[in-house]
């Protein structure tokens, strides 16, 4: 906690308010926890600066006073300013319990009512991930498609901008939690006594308290509700895999970034095709005498249906390859093909002359 904070954003002593707000927006999306090269430390630092130099107030002190300055400061301790999730000063580290994989915190969150995001309340402000399911038919695999859903999720206010304030109404440090956005309370368990942090019940974990709250959030600056999405499902999308869609998963507080949109793609299967790779796979049966004596047939393919030579003396189970009919290539190039797996249909029932014809050909095959 030695670093200046004007260092960790990166700004220089006069920086204004915008290039503050610009700097932690750019360096708290790259180093969010949440995020895959998220460092939750740098997180907290950046986070701390930010809630001290947003504020004009404390950030004159801290000017003043350096370090600290801000901790016994009129008004109690300091930070919970509504642009960073852990405000000023008052860290502490029994805070973060992080437990499981935090996809069950995600759905208790989004469902849970005003309870604030992450586990105990302890994570950051910003947006939830929402992780979502669809399905797409084989054909549509095939060409790809542009899909439109209803996402159910908390979107931030309209009328508050996030903020939870009514609409001119004034702004004071909240009383329950004296600024930080969480109350702490003490949790006993088989492994000893643990601290447990969790959002502020009063100021939804602002931090901040309006002297009125907003009419259409009741102050949480968020309303679950609908949003459309549309997006596209690329060509050759292998069964199982993720579309993310960055910005598109639940609102973040005030000042904080939502979280991203996970769409995993499940694709049906088809009764006539199979995917392998870039290929498709499908069957045909053909007579014997076909087999024996060649010919030329219709195979269905996902491109449409195409002529194809069986020649004189193919075996079952051989398999032909039709160029270029299979799925568009995933990484990009060229283009799969369509595989046609020969199968050989024995009769089951023969007319009297087809049975003489077959004893004849048993006769000079001399087996
Ligand atoms: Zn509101
Ligand atoms: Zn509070």
């Amino acid at each position: 906690m030695a670093k200046d904070y004007y260092d960790i954003l990166g700004v220089s002593k006069t920086a204004s308010q915008d290039e503050i707000k610009k700097a932690f927006r750019k360096l708290a999306h790259q180093h969010h926890p949440d995020k895959k090269h998220g460092d939750e430390a740098k997180f907290k630092e950046i986070n701390d600066a930010y809630g001290t130099l947003s504020d004009p107030e404390k950030r004159a002190r801290y000017d003043k006073f350096g370090m600290g300055a801000n901790d016994q400061g009129p008004g109690g301790p300091s930070g919970g300013h509504s642009g960073g999730p852990f405000g000023a000063g008052g860290f502490n580290m029994n805070d973060f319990q992080f437990q499981g994989s935090g996809f069950e915190d995600m759905f208790s969150d989004l469902f849970g009512g005003g309870r604030g995001f992450g586990q105990g309340g302890a994570r950051s402000q910003a947006g939830a991930d929402i992780e979502t399911d669809i399905e797409i038919s084989f054909e549509e695999m095939v060409s790809g498609v542009r899909k439109t859903i209803r996402i159910r999720k908390p979107l931030a206010c309209s009328l508050c901008h996030g903020t939870g304030g009514a609409p001119g109404a004034s702004e004071e440090t909240c009383s329950t939690c004296r600024g930080s956005g969480r109350v702490t309370k003490t949790v006993q368990s088989f492994l000893g006594t643990f601290s447990q942090a969790s959002v502020c019940p009063k100021c939804h974990g602002k931090g901040r308290w309006f002297s009125k709250e907003c009419p259409t959030c009741k102050g949480a600056g968020k309303n679950i509700g609908e949003e459309e999405i549309s997006f596209e499902v690329p060509a050759g999308i292998e069964n199982g895999q993720t579309i993310a869609l960055a910005g598109k998963g639940a609102a973040g507080e005030a000042g904080m970034p939502p979280g991203d949109l996970f769409i995993t793609v499940h694709v049906r299967s088809h009764d006539l095709f199979e995917r392998r790779g870039d290929n498709i796979v499908s069957s045909l049966s053909i007579t014997f005498a076909q087999a024996a004596l060649g010919d030329t047939v219709s195979v269905e393919t996902v491109h449409g249906p195409v002529r194809m030579k069986i020649p004189a003396g193919t075996q079952p189970g051989e398999i032909f390859r039709i160029k270029g009919k299979g799925l568009r290539s995933v990484r990009g190039w060229g283009s799969g093909d369509h595989l046609v797996a020969i199968k050989i249909e024995v009769p089951k029932k023969l007319s009297g002359e087809e049975k003489k014809l077959i004893e004849k050909l048993r006769e000079l095959s001399g087996k």
